[in-house]
């Protein structure tokens, strides 16, 4: 089969790979129907050093059950799914905790052996906890936004949930990227009224308007903390939803949050430590956040996809078949698209 491999740094190949087959009771074979690129992708993307041998990669996709082992039950040939971005048995003490990420028998894509998403098939380990049946077929027009339940969607919401985001809170979402969209989302979903995005990209965050932002501060630095401060009488918002990962975006935060709320962060942190010093303490600051479980949130979002109230599945708008992936990277790393749908 054809699977997308990563070498290094800006070299991304699509690549004749050992086909996926089931190797243990518990898994499934999924032919993927839609998979991604994500903005955490671009980190390897950007970094990677090259060493020679390539490695699997994509963590975000959908399909439809091929065959499954003796000790899945659930799930049928034909069944369509989506996978969360990292696999989990979903039955051990952290999954009943909704903290699939650290499932003691889990583990991430493409890596140890497992299939990466961006690819024709995956092997899904531990399927029957993994997989979410979704109840239409191959060919619905819903497929990105079922989609967007593989990541960004359940990411913004675990950022928007962690900073106890509600009716009666006041929120900044930093980032215009597809997390930072999906946190807009999540929070008018959760009951926000005022949602300020920070982001520079108007074609990004006139979506972030349609997804429920009240204002747009395309500000940066110094600022945009003024900007934001303008907007909220000078107090800043009750909650920071830091959907970057970059230091100034995490020192941001802290700026623009307000006396005695909360910082959130989903953005993969691209720093070694955390800005919170002695300011931050007096000023009563929580710093919540972290890896989403996804697979804890997929049930609760589910409907709203379903049922047409929400479409997180705008974020892509660019769509191209598995031989085009390392065009569809180059043009998420130059930001030329925001979000790149794969239909291999
Ligand atoms: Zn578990």
């Amino acid at each position: 089969m054809r699977a997308t491999v990563i070498y290094g740094a800006g070299d991304v190949r699509v690549e004749q790979v050992p086909d996926a087959v089931l190797q243990e009771p518990t898994d499934a074979l999924v032919r993927v129907v839609r998979s991604c690129i994500c903005g955490s992708d671009l980190w390897p993307y950007g970094s990677r050093p090259a060493t020679g041998h390539g490695d699997r990669i994509g963590h975000e996709f959908l399909g439809v059950v091929e065959d499954a082992g003796a000790e899945v039950s659930g799930l049928r040939r034909g069944d369509l799914v989506v996978a969360p971005f990292v696999w989990a048995d979903n039955t051990c003490d952290f999954c009943r905790e909704g903290l699939q990420t650290s499932c003691r028998h889990g583990g991430m894509w493409a890596r140890d052996g497992v299939d990466g998403g961006q690819g024709e098939a995956v092997r899904v380990p531990q399927a029957q906890g993994t997989l979410v049946k979704l109840p239409v077929g191959e060919d619905s027009a819903l497929l990105p936004s079922l989609l967007t339940l593989s990541d960004v969607f359940p990411t913004g919401h675990h950022c928007a949930v962690t900073a106890g985001v509600g009716p009666r809170t006041t929120v900044t979402v930093i980032g215009d990227g597809a997390v930072g969209l999906s946190a807009v989302l999540a929070a008018k979903r959760l009951g926000a009224e005022r949602i300020i995005l920070m982001g520079r990209h108007k074609d990004r965050t006139d979506l972030g308007r349609e997804f429920g932002a009240t204002d747009v501060v395309a500000e940066r630095g110094a600022e945009g903390v003024e900007r934001v401060r303008e907007l909220t009488g000078g107090d800043g918002t009750h909650t920071v939803l830091e959907c970057v990962g970059l230091r100034p975006a995490i020192e941001t935060a802290f700026a623009v949050v307000r006396n005695g709320g909360t910082v959130s962060r989903v953005g993969a942190p691209q720093y070694p430590d955390v800005p919170a010093d002695f300011g931050v303490f007096f000023r009563n600051i929580t710093l919540t956040g972290g890896v989403a479980p996804a697979r804890a949130y997929i049930e609760e979002l589910l409907p709203d996809v379903l049922e047409g109230r929400l479409q997180p599945g705008k974020v892509f708008d660019r769509t191209v078949g598995l031989g085009q992936v390392p065009d569809g990277y180059r043009a998420m790393a130059d930001r030329s698209a925001l979000k790149v749908l794969i239909q291999p």
